[in-house]
């Protein structure tokens, strides 16, 4: 249930689109229009950081488990695929104008709202209450029964408080374009709403050409693209969006058992990248889509409270069946495993299929609100006793944008040419970066900023023994060691392998 936003958490989401924005990981897209509402895009260290994220999921996926495989799926697909999937019929939002504001809402959202108010003030039965009766009034799609329900829970524009409301109606997401140069009436071709249908149109390609066995999956990440309505609370909901869809293909009747061995490994990928596992939770759908045998959201506690960022979904064998039907081709596989109970082989059946969907936008802002700390330091001690705050982004040093800086002491003596030196030898290992202006604090600050975990000091007794030190981002401590030991002290923190060891 969404939680509005309040203003202390306001503040502090506030803060972390401020220093996305300052030191380079999110713009707003065309900002120098005054920007497109709900697009974003990313800067020098966002790139470098959500490409990690990406690279992780992906080896998580494909290097770390046999029968899992990838693709890239375009982005315009045959119309009669979202057809197939239920899109064109069924991927409406109930929106609702104000007649005085001139401002559009969900109107599910407005309702759950007023639910979370009556959980705030304590009322947890009547916030139930209403919930399931706006779940009744949707299944039923009566949108004349969710205008009643505003009205008579006095609900308001939040902006003007005005109840002058329009009438409730719905609101397909998908975004169109024109398909055919040539011919004007042919149908428009959708921007995808999802990625996942690219891995069950084909399904069959993927199985044959990359002779897997049931059970087995197919991994894609790819741009999807929604018109969202309310598009708020930065880039956890956007118009255009990226998607990490794994669909893992199995024989019926043992979708219960993958349903919970990927549910529980989905949890496991987001602690290991270093979301604290007290900020994660698993929320059950109360309410199924027609299709779904089983559905879970991943959540994390943002500032503006717990929200989706994965969803895990049975979906039996609809989408395959769907495709099958409309298409008319087959989406069957033949398992020649043997049945126990019969002696004879499974045969041929169409595969049930669980899903992992994470959002790439929202994995990231997930991260960015846990790396995202102030500190306050005590340093020297009596009366020479000084205490700061300082801000660092305490990223997993396998996400950070910049595995190290290399600080040359002073710009003389030989010491900016040893730090290039450093710098040659480890760039075929390491994303680095030369920082020599300013004094060493300054540029220690800098980069706690950008969430890099390691600071090489150039100094004088550099050049006559070449070790250097390195200071820790978390710890602030320094430890002298020879260049030579570098390359091994670094790579062991930074790799992929400290994540993997934990799933
Ligand atoms: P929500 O209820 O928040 O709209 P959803 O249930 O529609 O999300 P899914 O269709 O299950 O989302 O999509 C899977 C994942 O894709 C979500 O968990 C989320 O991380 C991501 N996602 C979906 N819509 C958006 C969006 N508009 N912007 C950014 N990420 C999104």
């Amino acid at each position: 249930m969404s939680k509005p936003v309040t203003t202390s958490e306001n503040t502090q989401l506030k803060d972390i689109v401020a220093h996305a924005k300052e030191y380079g990981f999110v713009f707003q897209s065309s900002e120098i229009y005054d920007g497109l509402a709900a697009v974003y895009d990313y800067g020098p260290n966002g790139v470098e950081l959500k490409n990690n994220l990406k690279r992780l999921w992906w080896e998580a996926m494909t290097q770390l488990h046999g029968n899992v495989v990838g693709i890239d799926a375009a982005i315009f697909m045959d119309p009669r695929t979202w057809e197939a999937s239920g899109h064109v019929a069924g991927f409406n939002d109930p929106l609702i104008d104000n007649l005085d504001s001139q401002k559009r809402y969900r109107a599910d959202v407005l309702i759950e709202e007023k639910a979370a108010e009556y959980e705030r003030a304590g009322d947890p039965a009547r916030a139930a209450a209403l919930t399931a009766t706006l779940g009744r009034l949707l299944t039923e799609n009566d949108l004349a029964g969710v205008k009643q329900l505003i009205l008579d829970e006095k609900i308001v524009d939040p902006l003007s408080g005005s109840a002058k409301w329009t009438d409730v109606r719905q609101f397909n997401l998908m975004f169109s374009t024109q398909g055919s140069a040539v011919d004007s009436d042919a149908p428009p071709v959708y921007l995808r709403p999802e990625t996942a249908q690219g891995i069950f149109v084909n399904f069959l390609n993927v199985q044959k050409s990359a002779r897997q066995k049931i059970p087995f999956g197919i991994a894609q990440i790819g741009k999807a693209f929604r018109n969202e309505i309310v598009a708020r609370q930065f880039i956890f909901r956007m118009r255009e969006f990226e998607q990490m869809e794994m669909q893992f293909f199995v024989r019926p009747g043992t979708e219960g058992e993958w349903y919970d061995t990927w549910k529980a490994a989905r949890r496991r990928f987001h602690e290991a990248i270093g979301l604290a596992p007290e900020k994660l939770r698993f929320h059950d759908h109360d309410k199924l889509a027609h299709y779904a045998k089983a559905a879970v959201d991943i959540e994390y506690e943002f500032p503006f409270g717990f929200k989706e960022i994965e969803g895990i979904h049975s979906r039996s064998d609809f989408d395959l069946t769907q495709h099958q039907n409309l298409s008319r081709k087959k989406q069957q596989y033949f398992d020649n495993d043997l049945n126990p109970d019969t002696g004879k082989p499974y045969g041929n059946y169409v595969p049930y299929v669980v899903e992992t969907s994470v959002g790439a936008d929202r994995l990231f802002l997930a991260t960015l609100c846990q790396a995202y700390q102030e500190e306050t330091i005590t340093e020297g001690e009596g009366e020479e006793q000084t205490t700061k705050t300082r801000t660092l982004l305490k990223l997993h040093p396998a996400l950070a944008p910049i595995k190290a800086a290399i600080f040359p002491l002073v710009r003389k003596d030989g010491m900016p040419e040893k730090a290039q030196e450093i710098f040659d030898s480890l760039r075929f290992d390491f994303r680095l970066v030369i920082e020599d202006k300013d004094a060493i604090g300054k540029r220690y600050t800098r980069q706690d900023l950008i969430g890099t975990p390691f600071c090489i000091v150039v100094d004088g007794q550099t050049l006559e023994d070449d070790t250097v030190t390195v200071r820790d981002r978390d710890t602030r401590e320094q430890t002298r060691m020879p260049i030579s030991a570098l390359r091994a002290y670094i790579g062991e923190r930074v790799s992929f392998k400290t994540v993997f060891a934990k799933l």
